[in-house]
């Protein structure tokens, strides 16, 4: 089996982590989990989100996050973008790249964005030539591609009439969602290749992946093998998941990144640095986070803890 010799991690921490997680952070503490995120050799970051403060209150001062941020150069940085309003302040605070959103499943795409499908793909027809004609590179996540919460199954192939348009009026890449984690490696590649096979590129494609199942870098494999190169995580896996509370949301960067690294593919992540940045993840979350491999490293620094039993 084939696999890339590189792959890119897109981390979405300090934005779809901080969202679903209860604690509002200050300014401060969102520069200071940046920061440390863009210590360890990530080239991409989501940073906030540019709706309404009302809707997201643990995101609603990314203006200042992104204006107090120390930029490393080569490292883009990105943010939601709703709407117009939403993109004018994007790049009023410095930044290059944005993300819109919508869903694959009405249902979802009606209670996330209180749109239909149609009416956003209208919507994004406005923002995204806006943002591509002052050079900005586009994201967009398409939600529930694997499942809905409210419809259940999702045909694919909706997901991918979506893509195609939103490629076609300038989204330069999309994300897909395994918005509650359900996703299994035998549909995932057969998603994968049924987009393939539609006629949008490899390079185009972000898988967003869910754990709550567990299958999560079983579905990164799986995108892997048929040349998928961009996944997004979050930092300590940070985020939960709003439709099964208590469960995982977001895969773990570490838990990718120390695969990959085990795999010899190259992410240009160091592990030691992004175990410190999940340390300070989970003291300011406030909370034990669910990545596994950044358990197992802060477990291993606290020996006094070690259990008594032998292993087996
Ligand atoms: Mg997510």
């Amino acid at each position: 089996m084939a696999y890339p010799a590189s792959v890119t991690l897109y981390e979405v921490g300090p934005r779809d982590g901080l969202q679903n997680e209860t604690a509002r952070l200050p300014v401060e503490a969102k520069v200071r989990l940046i920061q440390a995120l863009s210590a360890c050799g990530l080239s991409r970051i989501e940073i906030g989100s540019f709706v309404r403060p009302d809707w997201i209150p643990q995101l609603a001062d990314t203006d200042q996050v992104a204006q107090r941020l120390q930029k490393r150069a080569g490292l883009r940085y990105s943010a939601l973008v709703p709407n117009r309003t939403g993109l004018d302040r994007a790049v009023a605070s410095g930044l290059r790249e944005v993300a819109v959103f919508m869903s694959s499943s009405e249902a979802h795409n009606q209670k996330n964005t209180n749109k239909s499908i149609a009416e956003s793909l209208e919507h994004f027809s406005a923002i995204v030539p806006a943002a591509k004609a002052q050079g900005l590179f586009v994201r967009a996540y398409l939600s529930t591609v694997w499942g809905c919460p409210y419809e259940g199954e999702v045909d694919p192939r909706r997901a991918l009439e979506i893509t195609q348009k939103l490629r076609a009026i300038g989204c330069d890449e999309i994300s897909l969602g395994d918005t509650i984690g359900v996703g299994n490696p035998l549909q995932t590649r057969r998603i994968v290749a049924l987009f393939l096979e539609g006629g949008i590129e490899a390079s185009r494609i972000a898988l967003h992946l869910h754990d709550t199942n567990g299958t999560a870098l079983a579905n990164c494999l799986a995108g892997m093998e048929l040349g998928i190169t961009t996944f997004d995580t979050s930092v300590g896996g940070m985020g939960g998941c709003p439709y099964a509370p208590g469960a995982a949301g977001n895969l773990a960067t570490e838990d990718l990144a120390s695969m990959l690294e085990g795999m010899g593919i190259e992410t240009g992540v160091d592990l030691e640095k992004l175990f410190a940045a999940g340390e300070l993840a989970e003291d300011l979350s406030g909370r034990k986070l669910p990545g596994r491999r950044l358990q197992a490293a802060l477990g291993r620094r606290k020996p006094g803890e070690a259990r008594k039993a032998a292993s087996t």
